[in-house]
């Protein structure tokens, strides 16, 4: 008989972006895990904390040191389940869950879908390592900053209208301003030289805050963004002028489609994406690791266009028992996220699953009882929890715990 309940030891990328050593809390949610041999270091940033099986960052069973995946080849029936072996064709984890810290922008991308992906990792295997769509979620973990998605295109050419933006219209307009028109903005502000940019950037820090209407925030945002790469990065104009700046609170999501622009600013989240690694990076990185603006372009796909449609809303969770499970369903078949929320000496019930789940404790301490056996629940511990095993969980202190999962 095979454990249905697995203890993970998980570890983190060390991307620049990341926050520094233990104010980083992907780091110290990894420094978590009992006897590993993480050890933070405090002038090392620790972007991204992976859980899963995808081969760059694999998580290990902890208890005997195993690569996760390994153990789902050899027990697939009773960990993955064949409905989602079925499903999927493959044994693997069909998503990625993430904790990332956010120092600084990440870099401005976006994913591609399946049909480039596959195309891609034909070409150029090293750099596309799937041929995996990646659309993704992020759920804030505290305050969370991130420019997603385009504004409404009226919003857009209300802003193009300021004098140092005109350069960056077409020279024949037409009478609507258009996703067409728009791309052209996009590509002329992604396409344009140093000097403009920061002929630009210095012109709209030089206008009064009123001439930005509700985007009043603009100016403000050029230094502080110029700060964190450099003054000419083409993504500061971009951003600004034709994204949505969101500011989010603990609890609230965005969803991003596959194709969606995004840039994510700062901020503690919790992601999960379907399982792939594939980006198209530009601006908010240094040069060489920017892709063509063309292939970035013409990939760009214009939704969600306001900031409503970037967020997804919770829902009630019904095979929660005492209501304390929220759901985050992204139109997407490789996943869905728990948020379960327990104050000190609460219990909830979540009923079993029809496929694999991974599950993270972000904050407090308690114990879940699963599949026979009662485990400890603290800040940063891991669970790998196979298909059809029911959890009763039992908060000793405040637990925060997400549940990453696929039927
Ligand atoms: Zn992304």
């Amino acid at each position: 008989m095979v454990e249905k309940v697995i203890q993970l030891k998980c570890s983190c990328n060390q991307y620049p972006w990341g926050k520094r050593g233990s104010d980083s809390l992907s780091a110290r949610l990894c420094a978590k895990t009992p006897r590993t041999d993480f050890k933070i270091d405090e002038n090392t940033p620790y972007a991204e904390m992976w859980m899963g099986t995808y081969p760059e960052l694999p998580s290990y069973v902890l208890a005997t040191g195993e690569n996760l995946q390994d153990m789902l080849d050899k027990h697939s029936k009773e960990l993955v389940g064949e409905a989602v072996i079925n499903k999927f064709n493959h044994t693997k984890i069909p998503y990625l869950p993430k904790v990332l810290s956010i120092a600084k922008a990440l870099p401005l991308q976006l994913h591609p879908d399946k049909s480039l992906a596959s195309k891609l990792h034909a070409r150029d295997p090293s750099n596309f390592t799937d041929p995996n769509h990646k659309p993704e979620i992020a759920v804030a973990l505290g305050d969370f900053e991130a420019f997603v998605g385009f504004k409404p295109l009226s919003d857009i050419k209300r802003l193009m209208q300021l004098p140092p933006l005109q350069v960056f219209l077409p020279d024949v307009q037409k009478p609507d301003f258009d996703d067409q028109t728009l791309e052209h903005v996009v590509k002329s502000i992604l396409t344009a030289s140093d000097e403009v940019i920061k002929k630009t950037n210095d012109a709209l820090m030089a206008l009064p805050r009123e001439d930005f209407g509700k985007d009043a925030y603009t100016p403000d945002m050029i230094p502080r963004l110029s700060n964190q790469y450099d003054k000419c990065d083409n993504g500061t104009v971009l951003a600004i002028v034709t994204m949505n700046y969101l500011q989010l609170k603990v609890g609230e999501a965005i969803y991003i489609p596959a194709d969606g622009i995004h840039a994510y600013l700062s901020g503690d989240i919790i992601e999960c994406m379907a399982r792939s690694n594939n980006v198209l990076n530009t601006e908010f990185c240094p040069r060489a690791e920017r892709d063509s603006v063309d292939l970035f372009c013409s990939v760009l796909t214009f939704t969600p266009h306001d900031k409503d449609s970037a967020i997804l809303k919770s829902e009630s969770f019904e095979r929660s028992k005492y209501g304390k499970t929220k759901l985050y369903a992204p139109p997407i078949s490789e996943f869905s996220m728990l948020a379960t929320d327990l104050a000190d000496g609460e219990r909830e019930t979540v009923e079993a699953l029809g496929g694999p789940s991974i599950i993270i404790v972000t904050k407090g301490k308690g114990t879940m009882v699963a599949d026979g056996r009662q485990h400890n629940l603290i800040q940063g511990y891991v669970y790998f929890i196979a298909p059809g095993v029911q959890i009763e969980f039992e908060a000793e202190k405040g637990l925060q715990m997400f549940t990453a999962f696929v039927e």
